[in-house]
């Protein structure tokens, strides 16, 4: 298969890899909208999210809090945008799901970047219709997600938080 971030999976396109694990792997956009904007992808091939296993896209968001701390204290980033796009209405260039961590900084006119696309106005009787037949979608199956038992740790004293 002809796929652009499986070519950096595989080290076969160069990237600027930042953090990897034996599931996802996350490395700088070639075309930054701020320094330090990185993408943080699943190593196996997915087209979108919703294509994703709930197992693997549940460690994938643990893996974007990690490379979102990581990327804020490195820039010193004042915010960061999670971007996410999911087919071509939505945008998707690149057809292998990814997140976008895009580091924000206040002299650059703070605007979320939902704002791009102006909100509509909708009537409430269709609002209430909207809102039930999403409520009524069928859930994708989740498969169960084994939980691993750590060891009880006794508190040390520094770990206690005095203030209640
Ligand atoms: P999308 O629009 O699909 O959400 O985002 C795709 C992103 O991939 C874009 O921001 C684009 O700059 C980035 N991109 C495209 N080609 C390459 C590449 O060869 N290397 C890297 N590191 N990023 C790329
Ligand atoms: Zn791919």
């Amino acid at each position: 298969m002809d796929c652009l971030f499986c070519g950096i999976v595989a080290k076969k396109v160069p990237a600027h890899v930042v953090f990897e694990t034996n599931d996802s792997i996350a490395f700088l956009d070639i075309n930054p909208r701020n320094p330090g904007h990185t993408l943080l992808i699943p190593k196996k091939h997915y087209e979108t999210l919703m294509d994703m296993p709930a197992e693997q896209a549940g460690n994938l968001g643990e893996d974007l809090k990690t490379v979102s701390a990581m990327v804020q204290k490195a820039v010193q980033a004042q915010g960061i945008s999670i971007v996410q796009n999911n087919g071509k209405a939505a945008g998707q260039v690149v057809a292998h799901a990814h997140f976008h961590v895009i580091p924000r900084f206040m002299n650059e006119g703070p605007v979320a970047l939902e704002s791009i696309m102006p909100s509509k106005k909708i009537d409430d009787a269709s609002m209430k219709n909207i809102a039930s037949k999403i409520k009524g979608s069928p859930k994708p199956v989740k498969t169960e997600k084994k939980i691993e038992k750590k060891p009880e740790k006794k508190p040390k004293e520094d770990d206690i938080d005095f203030n209640f």
